[in-house]
């Protein structure tokens, strides 16, 4: 052979044999790993399912309101759970405790360990312990956070509640779900659902061969410790909170928002009526939850956000506002005097004063509700200018609250929305300017309104967490507008007509206005908004009671005894910095 070959086949050759010590030095590597490193679980898991994963819930975070008040907070719940061994031995397992129980049990077969019942009762956690497990079957006790939520329904609207994850949620859940599992479902704790929830951790668990536990930590090198979930501070005080409550008729549905009007913090919110959320939690209320769920008076509507209602004289003060910026009125300039009504046309505008208001300026047509006032104002004012205000105040438009997608956007009406409908008449505009018509506000958007009136036009987002969004100025209006405004709205509570006299507190200047609205109900609802102290609005509420009459009646105490709520708790954290100020030593001493 031709000895160049030769020397390339030895090339080859020579090459090839590296090529295979490597390989099997590879595999002897492997071998090794497998059979002298990792032997001892090996053996273990090889013997069909004897180590079990289990999954260790991650504490969920804790809601406190602005006082560090637990609104939200994880109970000690047991739920009994099956190790899953062959089909036979799980049916008998099933079998025993449903006898032992008397009740019935739906299960899955889907994972290694099958939760048969929750929430279960220190009677059935003994049965299971002692006489079930005694007679061997793979039954244990898991100890699970359930939510529990100890003012029930004085902030149910607001902290929402938590339930099982369904089958179509989990698809869209961004992972670490399993089926049953409990999620944020309404309110905050849906809002919050990520940053509440925690990161769940990993556990062991090695059963002998008739799948009774043996070691509860086989593994304890590879456990994972869950990581709690975040507390959420909400701005909420739940004194001012359990004030508004209070203060609503019992009988009656409604709603009452106080904002920081500076900030948009929400101070309470209330939705009357409310339900127990505890009842959305446990597996032993079923007929009540199904109760609450069915009831006509819609106790699960957040009315707050969710509830829709025609504002009536409250939305008056966006006419005064457009029409001062228009030149149309000043604070001394009359209208023909109110007669008690006013008629355009064929439709006969009535004023709240069947006798009429005479003659008034603007200020004491707002102290006094004139209807007639308005619908003169109106006529010149024309509905593009006025719904440029009502857009500018946030009518119409989500406050981008942190409740979505809970919240309504509400209806500010056009000149095109009357044009599809019936067509347009100026009539339209004389219902709209006092908050009649087509229009309609949440009482969320009512508070910010409020807001906005008493602090020069600056527009907050209502929150309930966190950092203050940016607020906003509402542009075009000059300062002698708003002061004027304001002064209108002082006149509402301490004016000779005022029809708001009765939301006055002592110790606060107070200013605000009273609305009666019409609407599906058989009465009127009942409507205040106020801002306070009047000289440095600090706080800003929204009251509608539905079929309660007179605002300035029903509506206005109801305002007052939130500020004065407010009031109070300022005057318990002026205190409780003084003293703290008296405790702490003289420098030197
Ligand atoms: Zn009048």
């Amino acid at each position: 052979m031709d000895p160049e070959i030769l020397e390339d086949w030895d090339r080859r050759l020579r090459g090839l044999l590296v090529a295979v010590c490597l390989l099997f030095a590879v595999l002897f590597l492997r071998l090794f790993h497998l059979q002298i490193t990792t032997a001892a679980d090996y053996a273990k898991e090889s013997e069909d399912n004897r180590i079990a994963q289990r999954r260790v819930k991650a504490p969920r975070g804790l809601i406190v309101d602005r006082d560090d008040e637990v609104l939200a907070r994880n109970r000690a719940s047991y739920s009994i759970s099956l190790i899953r061994g062959s089909t036979e031995d799980d049916a008998r397992s099933v079998a025993a405790l449903e006898e032992a129980i008397g009740e019935p049990v739906s299960y899955s077969r889907r994972s290694a360990s099958v939760r048969l019942k929750r929430d279960v009762d220190f009677q059935t956690v003994a049965l299971v312990e002692e006489r079930l497990r005694g007679d061997g079957f793979p039954l244990h006790v898991d100890i699970e956070p359930q939510r529990d939520y100890p003012y029930g329904e004085l902030t149910a609207h607001i902290i929402g509640y938590m339930g099982e994850l369904r089958e179509e949620e989990a698809a869209s859940a961004t992972g670490r779900y399993l089926l049953g599992d409990y999620v944020g479902k309404t309110g905050l704790e849906k809002v919050y659902e990520d940053s509440l929830r925690g990161v769940d951790g990993v556990s062991y668990v090695e059963m002998d061969a008739r799948l009774r536990i043996k070691d509860e930590h086989p593994f304890p090198d590879r456990e994972q410790a869950p990581i709690p979930g975040h507390d959420l501070r909400l701005t909420l005080d739940l004194d001012i909170q359990r004030a508004a409550a209070q203060a609503m008729p019992d009988t009656l549905a409604g709603s009452v928002v106080a904002i920081d009007a500076r900030t948009g913090a929400v101070l309470a919110m209330v939705s009357h009526p409310s339900f127990d959320p505890n009842v959305f939690v446990s597996y032993r209320a079923q007929d009540e939850r199904r109760q609450i769920v069915q009831d006509s008076h819609r106790p699960l509507l957040n009315r707050a956000v969710s509830g829709l209602y025609p504002p009536g004289s409250t939305l008056k003060l966006v006419g005064a506002v457009a029409a001062l910026e228009a030149g149309i009125t000043d604070t001394l300039s009359t209208f023909e005097a109110c007669a008690g009504s006013l008629q355009v046309g064929d439709v006969v505008f009535r004023c709240n004063n069947r006798d009429g208001h005479g003659e008034l300026n603007l200020l004491d047509a707002t102290a006094s509700s004139c209807n007639i006032y308005f619908n003169h104002l109106a006529l010149i004012l024309g509905i593009e200018t006025w719904h440029e205000y009502g857009r500018r105040f946030g009518f119409g438009i989500s406050t981008g609250i942190d409740l979505d997608p809970e919240e309504q956007p509400g209806l500010l009406p056009d000149r095109q929305y009357h044009i599809e409908r019936e067509g347009w008449v100026t009539g339209h505009l004389m219902n709209l300017v006092i908050g009649q018509g087509y229009m309609l506000v949440t009482p969320l958007q009512v508070a910010r309104y409020a807001a906005a009136l008493g602090n020069g036009g600056v527009l907050v987002t209502p929150h309930f967490y966190g950092e203050a969004p940016p607020t906003q100025q509402i542009e075009g209006v000059s300062p002698e507008t708003w002061e004027t405004v304001r002064l209108g709205m002082h006149r509402v509570v301490y004016g000779e007509n005022g029809t708001g006299r009765r939301a006055r507190v002592a110790g606060i200047e107070v200013a605000g206005k009273s609305g009666t609205a019409q609407g599906p109900r058989t009465n009127d609802d009942a409507w205040f908004v106020a801002f306070a102290p009047y000289d440095d609005p600090q706080i800003a509420v929204a009251v509608v009671v539905e079929d309660g009459g007179g605002g300035g009646a029903t509506a206005a105490p109801v305002a007052g005894a939130v500020i004065r709520a407010y009031l109070e708790d300022q005057a318990r954290r002026q205190q409780a910095v003084s003293a703290e100020t008296l405790q702490t030593p003289e420098p030197g001493s």
